[in-house]
């Protein structure tokens, strides 16, 4: 096994066949992990109103998916709900200022709730190079 370029980890076989060819560039082989995600990802992006860049969360939202699988739904509506521009739980005027950002390219900010978990925020910023999923207290 080889190192991959996607994930770095050594999932890469040695047979290209096994392999998965990056639509990134057509010519770089990565893992069939990689392959699955970044399939996945290409689908989040076409549904999208909005460039969103790279997709990022933090390790303490990492920690909670992988231990809670209400919270895993959570933030997986939530991230649903951004990419469509339902801002969540935000105030009129904080909701309106994403309408102009919106327009305008600045900065893209959601927050959301649900009863008995804790809150989050999704930001995609004002060059849309990334969309971060993290906790309040992490920003
Ligand atoms: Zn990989």
């Amino acid at each position: 096994m080889k190192k991959c370029p996607r994930c770095g980890e050594m999932k890469l076989h040695e047979d290209n066949r096994f392999n998965v060819l990056s639509k990134k560039d057509n010519k770089t082989y990565i893992c069939s992990d990689c392959g699955v995600a970044e399939a996945g990802e290409a689908f989040i992006k076409s549904k999208a109103k909005f460039e969103l860049g790279t997709l990022v969360w933090t390790r303490g939202i990492n920690d909670k998916v992988a231990e809670d699988e209400e919270f895993a739904e959570f933030v997986a509506g939530s991230f649903q709900r951004h990419i469509n521009g339902d801002w969540g739980d935000l105030c009129d005027e904080d909701k309106q200022e994403n309408e102009l950002s919106l327009k305008e390219g600045f900065r893209l900010f959601s927050a959301y709730e649900k009863k008995g978990l804790p809150k989050i925020w999704i930001i995609t910023e004002a060059n849309r190079s990334a969309t971060t999923i993290l906790f309040p207290e992490e920003y």
